[in-house]
C-alpha cells in the first residue's frame, strides 16, 4: 500500500497547483487502493523509488453549515482521517487567517503527521515568509511557491521522512 498525503487548507490557498506539480507525469486514475473513498482526486507522487497517494481536497471552510462549502469540508475531514500525512496549505501573500486557525486547532485534534506549507512565497526569504505562522502551532513552517515549484523538492524530501 502506497502511503496517503491529503493537502489541505482553505479554498485559493494553492492546494490543487501543488497537486498537479506532484502528480504531473503520473497517472491520476489510481483510487484502487483499499479504504480510500472514490470520490475525491487522488494522484501518485514520486520522491526518488518511493511513491505515494496524493490526495487533493475542495478547500475546508469551517463555519459552512450547508450547501457546497459544508460537503467539500466533510471531504476535507474523510480525506484527513484516511491520510498518514496532511500538508495544510497556507497563503504567504495573505497572512494568517481566522479559518486558518479553526484548522489548525482541528488538524491537531486529528492526532495525524501535519506539516504547515506556506505556499505564494516566490520572491520572498523563507525567515520572512514563515514568521507569521508560527502562530498556527504546528512547529516550523515549510516556504514553498508550488506555482514556480520553490521548496516543493525540500518539501516533500521532509514529507517523506515522515512517512
Ligand atoms: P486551491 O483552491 O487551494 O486548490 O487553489 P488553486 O491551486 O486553485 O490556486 C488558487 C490561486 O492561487 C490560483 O490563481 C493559482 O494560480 C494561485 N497560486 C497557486 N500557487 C501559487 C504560488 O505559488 N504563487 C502564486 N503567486 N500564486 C499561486
Ligand atoms: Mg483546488
Amino acid at each position: 500500500m502506497k502511503p496517503v498525503i491529503a493537502l489541505v487548507g482553505r479554498p485559493n490557498v494553492g492546494k490543487s497547483t501543488l497537486f498537479n506539480r506532484l502528480t504531473r507525469t503520473r497517472d491520476a486514475l489510481v483510487a484502487n487502493q483499499p479504504g480510500l473513498t472514490r470520490d475525491r482526486h487522488y494522484g501518485v507522487g514520486r520522491i526518488g523509488p518511493r511513491e505515494y497517494l496524493v490526495v487533493d481536497t475542495g478547500g475546508l471552510e469551517p463555519v459552512a453549515k450547508d450547501g457546497i462549502y459544508a460537503e467539500m469540508a466533510k471531504q476535507s475531514r474523510q480525506a484527513i482521517v484516511e491520510s498518514d500525512l496532511v500538508l495544510f496549505l497556507v497563503d504567504g501573500r495573505q497572512g494568517v487567517t481566522p479559518h486558518d486557525h479553526v484548522i489548525a486547532a482541528e488538524l491537531r485534534k486529528a492526532k495525524r503527521e501535519v506539516i504547515l506549507v506556506v505556499n505564494k512565497t516566490e520572491g520572498y526569504t523563507h525567515s520572512m515568509a514563515a514568521a507569521d505562522f508560527f502562530e498556527l502551532g504546528l512547529g516550523e513552517p515549510e516556504t514553498i511557491s508550488a506555482s514556480h515549484g520553490d521548496g516543493v523538492r525540500q518539501l516533500m524530501d521532509i514529507a517523506c521522512e515522515k512517512l
